[in-house]
């Protein structure tokens, strides 16, 4: 039996990308939430809404029926969750925007605005997770929601919500991230490891080498000073107890992006080391990702997004600006990060 992988995507492009494929001459962005690209064939419109991120069967056939009606059936999902619903014609943009805001979908994240926030999985589906992450982006969108139709920002901002360590999302690239972080070691249930677990996977699955078997007792232990409670393990191995109600928390990073535009692309680096887990709203989150983006606006160029911003003025200048505190927190003092694979997100010495 042979397996050819998935079909091939050219199959699937709606008839005008196929043929200014390779040759699109440029694009413009006449209005929130719209983008106009041109080549030789044609232009191509694109509208874009935000989407819930976490989708019922309704909503998906709702989208696909605007798609059927305007679009020949083409949209695409961005990697930022929004959706993009793509014509030719320009004289379906307004009914598909009138069509979508019927239905609830917000019609923006093009340009100087907030783009819609990517999101880890959280307490929906992940085995590791420090805090939500629908919940939490649902708060801070909600209070940002002025951001996402309009563009009266120095430049896009795109945030992103990772709910450990592990960052699935991608929080070390985003001009905000919310990182949920564990801070104590895991517990170790011996009966639940020795019944529940593959020994030598366990131990091999730690990054800093802190799990060490322990044969005697068919479990293991943990070199508490090496652990950067990442809650691997507990990927591996259920008597790996790494959920902590009262030390669990979110810490705060910003000035990452992708894009090679202006300057270079930038890794986040973490400014607020630690902010209670408070469900259903985080109010703190919330209050701290607004305070950023208001310095920001306030003070930026025309331009600048959020890292090049701070990079220009000087992350000392950033603080305090911000009346963020500079905290100890922030250094990278792990006695082992020459001797592991582990790269820092936090300011050194
Ligand atoms: Fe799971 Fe961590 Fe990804 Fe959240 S960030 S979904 S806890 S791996
Ligand atoms: Fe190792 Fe991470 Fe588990 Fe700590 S939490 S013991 S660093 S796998």
């Amino acid at each position: 039996m042979i397996d050819n992988g998935p079909p091939d995507f050219r199959e699937y492009l709606p008839t005008i990308i196929k043929e200014n494929y390779g040759k699109w001459q440029y694009h413009e962005h006449p209005r929130p939430g719209v983008l106009k690209h041109v080549g030789p064939a044609g232009a191509l419109y694109s509208i874009r809404v935000g989407e819930p991120r976490l989708m019922s069967i309704e909503s998906i056939r709702d989208v696909c029926d605007i798609a059927d009606e305007f679009c020949d059936g083409h949209l695409r999902f961005t990697s930022r969750n929004n959706i993009e619903f793509l014509t030719p014609d320009e004289s379906k943009v307004d009914p598909i925007i009138e069509r979508c805001e019927e239905l609830g979908y917000p019609v923006g994240g093009t340009g100087h605005s907030l783009s819609n926030i990517v999101h880890t999985q959280g307490w929906v589906h992940c085995h590791t997770p420090a805090s939500d992450a629908s919940g939490i982006v649902k708060a801070i969108m909600d209070d940002l929601y002025e951001y996402f139709g309009s563009e009266v920002l120095p430049n896009k901002l795109h945030i992103a919500m990772a709910c450990c360590l592990n960052m699935c999302g991608a929080a070390h690239c985003s001009d905000i991230s919310i990182v949920g972080i564990h801070r104590t070691v895991p517990r170790i249930d011996h009966e639940s490891v020795r019944k529940n677990t593959e020994i030598p996977s366990l131990v091999a699955c730690c990054p800093t080498a802190a799990i060490r078997p322990d044969p005697k007792n068919k479990s293991v232990t943990i070199v508490d000073e090496r652990c950067m409670y990442c809650g691997n393990c507990y990927t591996m191995s259920p008597g790996m107890h790494i959920m902590d109600a009262e030390n669990d928390g979110l810490a705060i990073m910003v000035g990452g992006k992708v894009s090679t535009a202006r300057t270079d692309p930038s890794f986040s680096r973490m400014v607020i080391p630690f902010l209670p887990n408070n469900p259903p709203r985080w109010p703190e989150v919330t209050e701290a990702v607004r305070h950023i983006v208001e310095v920001w606006i306030e003070n930026a160029r025309k331009g600048e997004r959020l890292g090049e911003w701070i990079e220009r003025i000087g992350w000392e200048r950033f603080f305090s600006i911000s009346g963020i505190p500079f905290s100890d927190k922030l250094i990278d003092d792990y006695i082992f990060s020459r001797e592991t694979f582990r790269t820092s997100s936090a300011f050194k010495f």
